[in-house]
């Protein structure tokens, strides 16, 4: 390794990871599996961030992130080691809706990200109607360079499926799941092999439904009896066995060069007293906290980064609504709806029919009973402004879930009939993976290179999801251990009993 600002040339025994969210606990896991004793410090009192659990009606739900893409082998590979693998299981087939301003609408079930394998599909016609579904058609005649130059995803989709497929079926889809237009997102960010795919394959749609394909069991995403929480919830065992010490309730807003050893450190100060106490130290950092805390906090070591502060993300809420209505037991609208921006009298951008999407949820609620989850929270022209439903108080945005429910649903549902609901709101949690998010990552990465011993991971970077959170997040820590001369054999550090550190002061002491 080369020498760091205190001209360190021994390995490093010692890790500090901000943030606690998935990517800081994958961090935690993978450092402390290489012998390194790892602090974690995470503002909240809990661990987890995007993949937490909440309670409705008795039911513990996912609070974020309630599946994950099988693209990769990635999240798979973290589940089987973590003993995960026998609870994976598979959303029903039941297929997806679309909502557009004609109403609801299957949506395409052969392709990705709301790209179809086969425009001509019956399916699809209402949703592109004869003219739009014979320039969708092009796609198959266009050679395949044609949009191969484009880097938004918007751009690829127009060039070579035309505007109809782009704004009917793409948009809803990462409206959705991204909070962004498919022009505002950087292809491969989003679609990681999609423009290798087209040139393999001589067309979109065939593209598209390479990869489709390619995902085991024919389902893009999987999730875990349980709830994705579970994910959460091991990990955070898993680190607590090996000696991780854990600091909940701690807003870091400062680092500190660690004046004592080479190395990072979280100082508490105490102002009456003049005194700094460390909260945390490291010999080795890695930031896994939102992209502009990571920004302000590494910056202040090396101005460059500042360049890099992100746009703020979309606020979005989620509500979870459950409701006792037999009617909706036979999957009106299969595993969920993605919402048109341009659907009129309904506000929420997406609807998950989670006890359609999943058994586990089915047997856990009962015959007759149903959970759905709304997202709200499309973005906005002012990235830092709230977007209107996610600033209304709990009793009302519950209210205009239930109205959207049914609209969606096509089914009333009254008042009397909410047997449950639970609004969470996330901050910064979507990350928008713009158009050149690829090379501001790679510069970013190189910039912070100046700072040998410090590594940053998360959404921000590696973009929404993950599939993606959790490749780059190991990738990241494997190259600053190999940086950093930690042999890929050393030993688990002994394993001390596990310590969740409490926040009083007192405790907040030097590890
Ligand atoms: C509602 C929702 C639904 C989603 N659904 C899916 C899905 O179904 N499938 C999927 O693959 N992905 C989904 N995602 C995305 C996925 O959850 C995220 O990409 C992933 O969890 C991000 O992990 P992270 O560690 O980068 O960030 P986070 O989970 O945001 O964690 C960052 C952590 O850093 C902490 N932190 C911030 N500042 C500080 C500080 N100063 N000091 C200490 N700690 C700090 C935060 O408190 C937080 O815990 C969803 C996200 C949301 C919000």
């Amino acid at each position: 390794m080369s020498p760091g600002p205190g001209g360190r040339r021994t390995r490093p025994r010692s890790a500090l990871v901000v943030g606690g969210g998935v990517s800081g606990l994958v961090a935690a896991h993978d450092l402390a599996a290489r012998g390194l004793r790892v602090t974690l410090v995470e503002a909240e009192d809990h661990l987890g961030g995007a993949v937490g659990a909440h309670q409705v009606a008795g039911l513990v739900m996912d609070s974020g992130a309630e599946s994950f893409a099988t693209r990769s082998r990635a999240v798979p590979d973290l589940l089987e080691e973590l003993g995960l693998g026998d609870r994976v299981v598979q959303p029903h087939r039941a297929g997806s809706w679309l909502f557009l301003p004609e109403g609801a609408v299957p949506a395409p079930d052969s392709g990705i990200l709301g790209i179809p394998a086969d425009p001509g599909a019956p399916r699809l016609r209402t949703a592109l109607g004869r003219a739009g579904a014979a320039r969708a058609g092009l796609d198959r005649r266009l050679p395949a360079f044609v949009g191969m130059t484009e880097r938004s995803l918007g751009g690829l989709v127009r060039a070579r499926m035309g505007a109809r497929v782009l704004e009917r079926l793409v948009a809803p889809f990462t409206t959705g799941v991204h909070s962004a237009h498919p022009d505002d997102l950087d292809v491969d960010a989003v679609a990681p092999g999609l423009r290798q795919a087209l040139r393999e394959h001589g067309s979109l749609g065939a593209a598209a439904g390479a990869l489709r394909r390619a995902a085991p069991a024919g389902s893009n995403v999987a999730g875990l009896r349980g709830g994705m929480n579970a994910l959460s919830e091991t990990l955070v065992r898993e680190l607590e066995r090996a000696g991780v010490k854990l600091v909940t309730d701690y807003d870091v807003i400062a680092l500190d060069r660690d004046p004592r050893r080479d190395g990072w450190m979280v100082i508490q100060r105490q102002p009456r007293r003049g005194e700094k106490t460390a909260v945390a130290r490291g010999e080795l950092l890695v930031m896994a906290t939102d992209g502009a805390t990571a920004v302000r906090l590494l910056a202040s070591h090396h101005d460059e980064l500042q360049r890099f502060m992100p746009e703020p993300g979309p606020q979005v809420a989620l509500a979870t609504l459950v409701v006792d209505e037999p009617r909706l037991d036979g999957a009106p609208r299969g595993t969920g709806l993605l919402v048109s921006e341009d659907a009129r009298g309904v506000r929420a951008k997406a609807l998950t029919h989670a006890s359609a999407k999943w058994d586990w949820v089915r047997e856990a609620a009962g015959p007759g009973r149903h959970v759905l989850r709304l997202s709200y929270g499309r973005a906005q022209a002012d990235p830092a402004a709230v977007p209107p439903e996610v600033a209304l108080p709990d009793d009302q945005l519950i209210r205009l879930a239930l109205s959207d429910a049914s609209t969606l649903m096509g089914v009333t549902l009254r008042p009397r009939q909410l047997v449950g609901a639970d609004i969470v709101r996330w901050r910064s949690a979507l990350p928008r993976a713009g158009v050149g998010h690829a090379r501001r990552v790679a510069e970013f990465r190189g910039a912070l290179a100046e700072l040998p011993d410090a590594a940053a991971v998360g959404g921000w970077l590696a973009g929404t999801g993950l599939a993606s959170v959790v490749a780059d997040t190991r990738a990241q820590v494997r190259a600053l251990l190999t940086e950093a001369g930690v042999p890929e054999d050393a030993a688990p550090s002994g394993a001390e009993p596990a310590r969740r550190t409490p926040t009083t002061p007192d405790e907040r002491t030097d590890p």
